[in-house]
């Protein structure tokens, strides 16, 4: 029956997700282990040579542990009717220091009135830092991050634009995988959680422009039924 077929098919991802995090993480402990061999060969007089590629593997499977642990998490568990607004001012509250600290510009377009979404407002937000990251690592020079919400046909549509240096054809294709990242030192795992999140809302998430002159990702999520007054 279906069941079953949904259960070996969830299976299957699940072994794909268990063999990319063992190859992440198997790769790092490598270069660990080889720097401290090193070290312990030359009486650990240049360890100061070491300390810092050691501490930064570390660093490495430390963070991508925990934002393989989103994987795991319980999805959906706050469902709140909340406005768009208030999750992009979480969200820039989060991340609106680091867009300033880079020197990029920021206009962000409110719609009005206010639009309304049925959803789990901390996940939601952890979308949109994850899209602003991205935006920001995306701009080697000083560039524009927009934001347009609008609605249409009972879809409330979320636009966040950078002008950053754009992606291949084959990035394009493949970033919502895990584990695909063209970053020295990226995960990969950001938009695979992202996208799953969005999904998991009954909404779509897709890259909706992308040139050497910037990206923009569009959002849709499903406009909250009962709307209320702020
Ligand atoms: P990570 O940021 O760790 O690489 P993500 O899953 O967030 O992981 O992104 C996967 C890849 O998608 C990135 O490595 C990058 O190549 C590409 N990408 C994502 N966002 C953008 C963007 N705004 N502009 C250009 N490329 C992007």
């Amino acid at each position: 029956r279906d069941e079953h077929f949904f259960r070996s098919d969830k299976l299957k991802v699940i072994g794909e997700l268990a063999a990319g995090m063992a190859h992440e993480i198997r790769n790092p402990l490598t270069t660990i282990k080889g720097f401290l061999q090193l070290a312990y060969q030359h009486g650990y007089k240049d360890i100061d040579k070491y300390h810092p590629m050691i501490m930064d593997e570390i660093t490495r499977v430390s963070e991508l542990t925990s934002e393989f642990l989103q994987f795991s998490k319980p999805n959906l568990t706050q469902m709140k009717t909340e406005s768009i607004r208030s999750c992009m001012e979480r969200a820039l509250s989060i991340m609106g220091t680091e867009i300033e600290r880079e020197g990029h510009d920021l206009s962000v377009d409110y719609p009005e009135p206010p639009l309304y979404v049925l959803i789990d407002k901390d996940k939601i937000v952890q979308v949109l830092v994850n899209l602003f990251k991205n935006a920001i690592d995306a701009m080697d020079e000083i560039g524009k991050i927009g934001v347009k919400i609008y609605g249409r046909d009972n879809g409330v549509f979320i636009e966040l634009s950078d002008t950053g240096k754009g992606m291949s054809a084959d990035t394009r294709a493949k970033l919502f995988e895990p584990f695909y990242t063209t970053k020295a030192h990226g995960t990969g795992l950001g938009l695979s959680i992202s996208h799953k999140i969005v999904q998991d809302h009954g909404g779509r998430m897709e890259v909706a422009e992308t040139s050497s002159a910037g990206t923009v990702f569009a959002i849709l999520l499903p406009a909250a039924a009962s709307i209320k007054s702020e």
